[in-house]
């Protein structure tokens, strides 16, 4: 796989790691690192969100645990990076919301910290996922970047001046909900038009589904629907288009990114998706030209790679 390393010869072991947890929807993710980013175990486990909070917070600790016990014997484990989706108290170290898990206002760093024996630092996923293309990845050497997670939903880590930007209540980056369709569909989060209503992994999927008869098609094989010609599928991904282009424009006018990167699930559709979106960002710019749109290097693995770098970063900084 792109940019990971595997390394289990002893002498090539590092005194000290992390563990990088990401908590998705779907699934949880963690990752052994060293300081550099280099890779020595990884596990993955489905997310139990239909089963509640508890269960949640279980398998996390449970991530963790198994990968402690395959930490070598001549190597130290130092601190978790756990990211999680939603709202997130960086500094409390509390989840305070997350509509596709269910938590609210849960002290999570604390009770990931007593139950696993070790400093944990809490921070936003994609955020964590946009540092991690930042420092490791395809957003190396640049200090004004746009990450978009293209999965289910739609967020955005707004990286500027090198560093993922919060915003004053942690709120910061929520391109799905930049309201696009003036009178459009309404979206989950109470407003009309948002972009995640049409271009998110969910809506592509929803929205093909009602118009086909077709249910439950992933994201990914309605672009490739599209792409191979049926007329359905080319409406609703040049819905998504025009709806996640003009989200990038109004980004572009205000903060004049060096690059934008696609990650997240739809990320892997590659120039099928960039191709589009790219046209429909610079028909969008008329005075100016576009900067480029592109991929991220570690696809769904940049969130438990930015969970172990903020981890690694607090060490630096001895805030654990
Ligand atoms: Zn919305």
């Amino acid at each position: 796989m792109t940019g990971v390393r595997w390394r289990d010869d002893e002498e090539a072991v590092p005194r000290d790691l992390v563990i990088g947890v990401d908590v998705g929807g779907t699934t949880v993710k963690a990752a052994l690192l060293d300081s550099a980013g280099l890779e020595y175990g990884r596990s993955e486990r489905p997310t139990p969100r239909h089963l509640g909070t508890d269960a949640v917070i279980a398998t996390i600790i449970s991530a963790i645990v198994e990968l402690q016990t395959r930490v070598p014997e001549a190597a130290r484990l130092r601190a978790v990076g756990l990211v999680v989706p939603g709202v997130v108290e960086a500094q409390q170290g509390i989840a305070v919301y997350a509509a596709n898990i269910g938590w609210r206002e849960l002290p999570l760093r604390q009770i990931v910290a007593e139950a696993v024996g070790l400093p944990v630092v809490l921070d936003h996923d994609v955020r964590a996922a946009g540092l991690a293309e930042l420092e490791w990845g395809a957003g190396r050497g640049l200090h004004e970047v746009l990450f978009v997670a293209l999965g289910t939903g739609v967020a955005a880590a707004v990286i500027t001046r090198g560093e993922a930007y919060a915003g004053a209540t942690g709120r910061a980056g929520e391109l799905g909900h930049l309201p696009v369709f003036p009178e459009g569909e309404r979206c989950a989060c109470g407003q009309r038009g948002c972009t995640e209503t049409y271009a998110s992994g969910a809506a592509l999927s929803r929205r093909y589904s009602a118009a086909s008869g077709i249910s439950d098609l992933p994201a990914e094989d309605v672009i490739s629907r599209a792409a191979a010609g049926d007329p359905v599928a080319q409406g609703i991904f040049s819905d998504a288009i025009t709806a996640l282009g003009r989200a990038l424009v109004s980004y572009v006018l205000l903060m004049d990114p060096e690059v934008i990167l696609i990650g997240g699930g739809m990320g892997a559709s590659g120039t099928a998706l960039l191709q589009p979106l790219s046209r429909e960002v610079q028909g969008g710019l008329a005075w100016r030209p576009a900067p480029t749109i592109t991929n991220g290097k570690f696809a769904g693995d940049a969130g438990r790679r930015g969970a172990g770098l903020l981890a690694w970063r607090a060490l630096q900084e001895s805030k654990l």
